[in-house]
């Protein structure tokens, strides 16, 4: 099988694999613990935290440990709408964001806050003055995704950082799930002051999330417990995950520049194998300097989705509609229609996202099976919804 999911998830390094059995099966101890072997534990957690820090030019303090970036997410967004509510009520995200965003405000809009969802153009991106537009003294947070995991868009987050950094109170929330080992990130330079990310898509363990939290930054805390991770996860760390996650953002960081290139090349060679196929549609992702280089996006109007995906499946490709979270409901994608790309496009889109294992061998099957599949996927098209 040829997997190009890699948005959905990616499959874990050896090295992953092999750090996460080992300190599960030495350091079991619970890391707060006072005895020896919890203190090991804790020496390991600490270490994690101190090797991301350094990756991402932070530190230390910045950072918590989470089950994921949907939790990440949750604590950031509801954490600081609640916090800073006696400042303000305005808070702002886009049309586009992760369901663990977009439904997190759509929870505080019942809470009482007043949200603006900013509209993106037909490439996905947003517009900075338009963003400039809504803030007003009342704006106490922007969550803005740095790239969409449906098209790949990047959004401007410098520009969108210098404009908040004019703006004191106003705080500034990235979803960086889908750009770490990418893109180069810059949480200082472009003045960010919460970031999520997930080791899972970047060939860690599931299950284990990032939360950067600026200091000075305070949340108030969604959970009750025991205090760990500044009591905005408080449990029990998983500190096997937790180690093995932390390898697996060095290496994916390490390498992003090389990756970038790699994938980039990939990427352009898919949509020229798209572009000689009629019936197929690009979704955003023209301009490379907006465009990630892992994904691509391209809808079959007038065709269902999941007969794609289970074409392209007995053809061994693994590819995948809409985003993974939302991909068992059968409503358009979201994020395809507030690009403004009409129902049809917005009802058949597809997804091919690349991983490290992929190369020349792989490209070229997806090239020679994906004319097949069109081929025989055109019988069925509905003409009606074209
Ligand atoms: N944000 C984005 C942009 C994502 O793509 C995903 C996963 O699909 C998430 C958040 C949620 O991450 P996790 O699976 O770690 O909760």
């Amino acid at each position: 099988m040829y997997y190009f999911d890699h948005c959905a998830s990616t499959p874990p390094h050896e090295e992953v694999i092999r750090t996460l059995a080992e300190v599960m099966a030495k350091h079991y101890a619970n890391p707060a613990s006072l005895h020896r072997s919890g203190m090991e534990a804790g020496k390991l957690l600490d270490r994690a935290r101190a090797l991301i820090a350094d990756l991402f030019h932070t530190e230390k303090k910045d950072w918590i440990f989470t089950s994921g970036a949907t939790e990440s997410n949750n604590i950031a967004i509801i954490g600081a709408a609640r916090q800073y509510k006696s400042r303000g009520n305005h808070i702002v995200t886009t049309a586009i964001e992760h369901p663990s965003v977009y439904d997190t405000f759509k929870g505080l809009e019942r809470e009482g806050f007043r949200v603006t969802y900013l509209p993106v153009n037909k490439e996905g991106i947003l517009s900075v003055s338009q963003l400039e537009e809504v803030l007003t003294d009342d704006t106490i947070l922007v969550s803005v995704m740095h790239v969409n995991n449906e098209t790949g868009s990047i959004q401007p987050l410098a520009e969108i950082g210098e404009l908040l950094r004019k703006r004191r109170g106003t705080i500034f929330h990235v979803d960086g799930v889908q750009s770490v080992g990418k893109l180069p990130i810059d949480l200082t330079g472009w003045g960010i002051d919460l970031f999520s990310a997930s080791a899972h898509k970047i060939n860690g363990p599931r299950g284990t999330g990032l939360l950067y939290v600026r200091q000075g930054i305070q949340l108030e805390s969604i959970y009750k417990g025991g205090g760990q991770e500044r009591g905005l996860r408080p449990g029990t760390e998983n500190v096997a995950a937790i180690v093995a996650s932390a390898k697996a953002f060095r290496m994916a960081i390490e390498s992003q520049a090389e990756r970038y290139e790699r994938m980039h090349m990939l990427r352009s060679r898919l949509i020229a194998c798209i572009e000689q196929l009629p019936e197929l549609v690009l979704n955003g992702g023209e301009n490379q300097l907006t465009a990630a280089p892992h994904i691509v996006s391209f809808s079959y109007p007038g065709m269902k989705p999941e007969v794609i995906v289970h074409m392209l499946e007995k053809h061994r490709i693994i590819a995948s509609t809409k985003s993974a979270c939302s991909s068992k409901d059968d409503k358009p994608s979201r994020v395809l229609e507030a690009m403004g790309l009409g129902r049809a496009r917005a009802a058949s889109g597809i997804r091919i996202s690349f991983g490290d294992e992929h190369g020349e061998v792989e490209l070229e099957w997806l090239c020679r099976m994906l004319p097949m599949v069109i081929q025989k996927l055109r019988p069925l098209e509905r003409k009606e919804s074209r």
